[in-house]
Parts: structure tokens; C-alpha cells; sequence
């Protein structure tokens, strides 16, 4: 049975500074450093293909204010239809 992402995450890459911290804070090792820079000269970082737990580690340790979004999933219900997750801040 395939493992259903519980989080899912999005970075502002003009807002993000590179610092690096949510990439080594991360559990499963969902994000990295893009390759690309921002328009600040900047390797933003990104979601890889990793399962998102929602955790939120990462939002707690971005330095930057609005860099990272954080979305969990609700369970499933047991009527609910194959890939329907409702995302919640
Ligand atoms: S919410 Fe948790 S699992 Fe998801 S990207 Fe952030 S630290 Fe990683
Ligand atoms: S912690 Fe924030 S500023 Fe640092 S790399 Fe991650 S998103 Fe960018």
C-alpha cells in the first residue's frame, strides 16, 4: 500500500535566505537547496519528492516570516474517494 503524504508544504523563494535550516531540521528529508538562484542571488530551498509529515518543523525554524506555508492533511474518511485530502492551515 502506498504511503499517502499526511503534510505538504510550500517556500516563497523570493522570502527564503538560503540559511539552510529547514533542510536540516526536516525528518524525512522532504527539502532542499534548489539549484537555481532567487532573484537575490539566493539558492531558495524546495520540496523533493520525500513524504511530507506535516510536522512543522521546519516553519518553527525558518528565521524568515512567510517563507514557509505548512498544510496538514484531515484523515481520510472511510467514504471518502481515492486522493481526496482536504489540506487545513
Ligand atoms: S512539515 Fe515536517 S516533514 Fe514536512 S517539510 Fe516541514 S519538516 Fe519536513
Ligand atoms: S529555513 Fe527559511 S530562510 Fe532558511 S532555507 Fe529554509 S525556507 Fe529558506
Amino acid at each position: 500500500m502506498a504511503v499517502q503524504p499526511r503534510g505538504k508544504v510550500t517556500i516563497d523563494a523570493e522570502e527564503c535566505k538560503g540559511c539552510g535550516l529547514c533542510v536540516a531540521s526536516c525528518p524525512p528529508q522532504c527539502l532542499e537547496l534548489a539549484p537555481e538562484l532567487n532573484a537575490n542571488g539566493i539558492h531558495p530551498a524546495r520540496c523533493n519528492a520525500h513524504i511530507c509529515t506535516g510536522c512543522g518543523i521546519c516553519f518553527y525554524c525558518c528565521p524568515e516570516p512567510g517563507a514557509i506555508t505548512v498544510y496538514r492533511m484531515k484523515a481520510k474518511s472511510p467514504t471518502a474517494k481515492e486522493g481526496e485530502h482536504a489540506p487545513t492551515l
